[in-house]
């Protein structure tokens, strides 16, 4: 069976041939899947004989809306996806000025590890395919009516641990028959795997790389982001600026800020001097209190950030949007896996005991 939505249209017009199928029939198809069909059945300019084929031959994974909380502050979003085998992730839709962006999950789980963060507390999953982080873009759009502008890959999972995938939805976001998404429109974020950074870079892709770097020292780094073990910061820094170098276009680095661990006056200094020399841009980010986790909030970011400021770093302050719905990407799938012990994570069945419900807030 064929994944037939995580193929681009090129491959889709080679496999129709394959089929026997002329080549216009692809872009039909592909304006289909774009409009966000859950089967084959709704492609009514098909002839019935194509479409019973094309079932035969193919699947769509078109997720459903298990939760959806809206703020009512600031018209945020936040869904949570109950993918075709029952797992769940989330997207999250925030309105800027500069258009509607959506965040979007890589990964059910992840396997990085970061101390701070409620994506990783079970691990990962699995990996998702192309289609599925196709269509946390495009049901995003859908469901709340609002045209996406720009796609920031910080949900759920570390993109660069499921490369290829993230490279082929970057291929099908960017397709001008499909969701025409530009990559300076799209942004990725690592917690730093440098072999995957130099990989990315080959491509020149005009999106932003963001890296979490959270820590300017290899003793709070290696405490708070296991990742950093057995790479190091000043190995990191090296391949950042090896990217820069590359691809031309600067690197944002997440800082989130957490209560005497990384918010001394000693580490914005230091954190300066990593960055020295090197076009760069700081995003200080509150920290968002995860209840399993010891780690705190710090009450020192502007401080912070004027220090930083003060040594001529470019520093901005992640607002916090939603923040009266369950805020960073990784809660909600918590709080449903909490409330569905001893579950989980299921590989089929039934799963409407869930509650598929909206949650907005009153
Ligand atoms: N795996 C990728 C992208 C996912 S997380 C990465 O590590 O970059 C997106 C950003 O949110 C990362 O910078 C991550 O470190 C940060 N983050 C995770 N949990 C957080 C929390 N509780 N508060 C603030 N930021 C958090």
């Amino acid at each position: 069976m064929t994944d037939i939505k995580s193929m681009t249209l090129e491959e889709l017009t080679a496999w129709l041939k394959d089929q026997g199928e002329p080549a216009f029939r692809a872009k039909q198809i592909f304006h289909w899947l774009y409009r966000g069909v859950s089967s084959f059945d709704e492609m009514t300019d098909l002839s019935k004989a194509l479409r019973e084929k094309l079932d035969s031959l193919a699947f769509l994974t078109p997720p459903q809306v298990a939760r959806k909380q809206v703020s009512r502050l600031d018209g945020t979003i936040k869904y949570l996806w109950e993918l075709s085998d029952g797992n769940c992730v989330e997207s999250v839709l925030m309105r800027y000025q500069h258009g509607n962006t959506v965040c979007i999950s890589c990964q059910v789980g992840c396997r990085m590890g970061c101390a701070f963060c409620a994506s990783t507390l079970a691990g990962k999953v699995r990996d998702l395919t192309p289609a599925e982080m196709i269509d946390q873009v495009l049901f995003t759009q859908l469901d709340s009516g609002a045209p996406i502008s720009n796609i920031v890959l910080m949900g759920i999972g570390e993109p660069l641990d499921n490369f290829e995938t993230v490279m082929r939805f970057l291929t099908l976001v960017n397709h001008p028959e499909g969701l025409n998404i530009g990559m300076r429109h799209i942004s990725l974020s690592t917690c730093g795997l440098t072999e995957q950074i130099d990989k990315l870079a080959q491509y020149g892709l005009q999106l932003t790389l963001s890296v979490s770097l959270h820590a300017p020292d290899d003793e709070t780094r290696s405490r708070i982001m296991p990742v950093n073990r057995s790479v190091g910061v000043e190995k990191l820094m090296d391949t950042c600026r090896r990217y820069f170098q590359t691809t031309g276009r600067r690197i944002s680095y997440e800082y989130a800020m957490i209560d005497g661990v990384n918010d001394s006056d000693r580490q914005a200094d230091l954190l300066a001097g990593l960055l020295k020399g090197m076009p760069g841009h700081v995003n200080l980010i509150p920290l968002n209190d995860v209840e399993e986790s010891p780690l705190k909030p710090s009450r020192r970011v502007a401080a912070f950030q004027k220090r930083l400021e003060r040594h001529g770093v470019t520093v901005t302050v992640r607002r916090r949007l939603g923040s009266d719905i369950d805020a960073s990407c990784g809660q909600l799938r918590r709080k449903a896996m909490r409330e569905t012990e001893p579950r989980r994570e299921r590989t089929g069945g039934d799963s409407r005991e869930t509650g598929r419900k909206e949650d907005e807030q009153p």
